[in-house]
């Protein structure tokens, strides 16, 4: 086992819980610290690729998050009218027993998660956060909001994409940026012969598509450009997307018509953060989207945050200082997150502004090897 005995976790997300799953498999003591007061998400869905499963299988977890979701058969990239381009269908990396892609909604990846915390023995604590952090050479002292206070060996920020953490130990430089799109959700039914995901491209400012989420639903989402970040009056939302998803052919057109409640419409602008390395500052460390935040185009942003969790747990298990223990995360993973990163948002541009040598179909197989190599 490394220097690093016990650690405090800021953030109980998707990386968060992951970490705290590695970490107590690897013997440290872990507390976990969670600002919403309730064990609660966004019923909203999300795509796990393979490496995502592998790495979900590291943790142990993937038997559940397999039970808890829909395998589809991978992603076929289609043109406007729904014509199939390309059909990617992914590696099992994690062994034959387990898909190559899972649908999941995120509320049952968050019990998936939950279920693996408590049974780990790590201190979770709802509706709390840390006021003040202090650094010295042998530990990090912390004062949480309730007023107590611990001593940790490490603190690991996985407090999301607006993570106070980064502001508090980095300061403000660091902020997401607006890529100039955004993602339009809807959960509907899922017709029983839909068993691959559909991403329709060629429409300039964005892209329309549909994957399967459970055995009886799916999600269809809409990626586009909004000029200037705009707001929309809740009452608009289905209109809004409805229009967005004109002129794509497949299965849109009788989903789109689905589309009539504004309340179960999920909005959200797309933004982007890349820390510079190294994602520490003594002995507080970022991960997850507090260090790395992407777009879903490569649909990559839960899996980076499993997998920094996976690399953190394996390398505290080893025989390691704490100065090992962080660089070797630095090594491990600044690479395959930058790539994520600005594939993602060259994705976006494309879309946006097209240009010759745009290349969609190239670069999610480029990033399918990627994301296949060992962490
Ligand atoms: C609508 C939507 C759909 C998405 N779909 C996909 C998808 O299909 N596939 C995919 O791979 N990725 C998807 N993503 C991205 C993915 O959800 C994130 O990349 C992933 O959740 C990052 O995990 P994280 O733990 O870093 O952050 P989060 O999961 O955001 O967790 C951060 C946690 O920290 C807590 N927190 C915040 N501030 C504090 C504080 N000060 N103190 C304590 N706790 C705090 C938050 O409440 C939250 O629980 C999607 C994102 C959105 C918004």
């Amino acid at each position: 086992m490394s220097d690093i005995k016990k650690v405090l976790i800021i953030g109980g997300g998707i990386g968060g819980l992951s970490a705290a799953i590695a970490l107590r498999k690897a013997g440290v003591a872990v507390d976990i610290v969670e600002i919403s007061p309730q064990a609660k998400v966004f019923h909203v869905g999300i795509v796990v690729q393979a490496n995502c499963i592998r790495a979900m299988a590291q943790l142990g977890i993937a038997d559940a998050a397999v039970a808890a979701g829909f395998p589809y058969k991978g992603l076929r990239i289609c043109n406007q009218q729904g014509e199939v381009k390309v059909e990617l269908s992914g590696a099992r990396l994690a062994g034959e027993q387990y898909p190559a892609n899972l649908g999941l909604t995120r509320p049952a990846l968050h019990q998936v998660l939950l279920d693996a915390v408590t049974a780990s023995g790590a201190h979770l604590r709802l509706g709390l956060t840390f006021s003040n952090i202090e650094q010295s050479a042998d530990n990090v002292s912390v004062q949480f909001t309730d007023g107590s206070r611990g001593d940790y060996d490490l603190v690991v920020g996985a407090d999301g994409v607006y993570s106070k953490v980064r502001t508090t130990v980095f300061g403000e430089q660091y902020t997401p940026q607006f890529t100039g799109q955004g993602v339009w959700r809807y959960n509907l039914p899922r017709p029983k012969d839909l068993l691959w995901s559909h991403m329709f491209e060629g429409k300039a400012g964005g892209k329309a598509g549909y994957t399967p989420l459970t055995e009886d639903s799916l999600y269809i989402l809409s990626v586009f450009e909004e000029p200037g970040n705009p707001f929309f009056d809740p009452d608009t939302l289905a209109a809004e997307f409805r229009q967005r998803l004109e002129g794509y052919g497949g299965l849109v057109p009788e989903l789109s018509a689905q589309i009539t409640d504004n309340r179960k419409v999920v909005y959200r602008p797309l933004e982007a953060l890349l820390m510079p390395a190294p994602w520490y500052r003594g002995r507080v460390l970022l991960i997850g989207d507090a260090a790395h935040a992407t777009t879903p185009h490569m649909g990559q942003g839960a899996a980076q945050a499993v997998e920094d969790a996976v690399v953190l747990g394996e390398l505290c298990g080893a025989e390691l200082t704490l100065a090992q223990v962080l660089d070797g995360f630095m090594q491990r993973r600044f690479e395959r997150c930058k790539f994520i990163n600005q594939g993602s948002v060259q994705i976006g541009e494309w879309e946006q502004r097209p240009t010759q040598d745009a290349d969609f179909a190239g670069l999610m197989k480029r990033m399918i090897d990627v994301v296949a190599q060992p962490l």
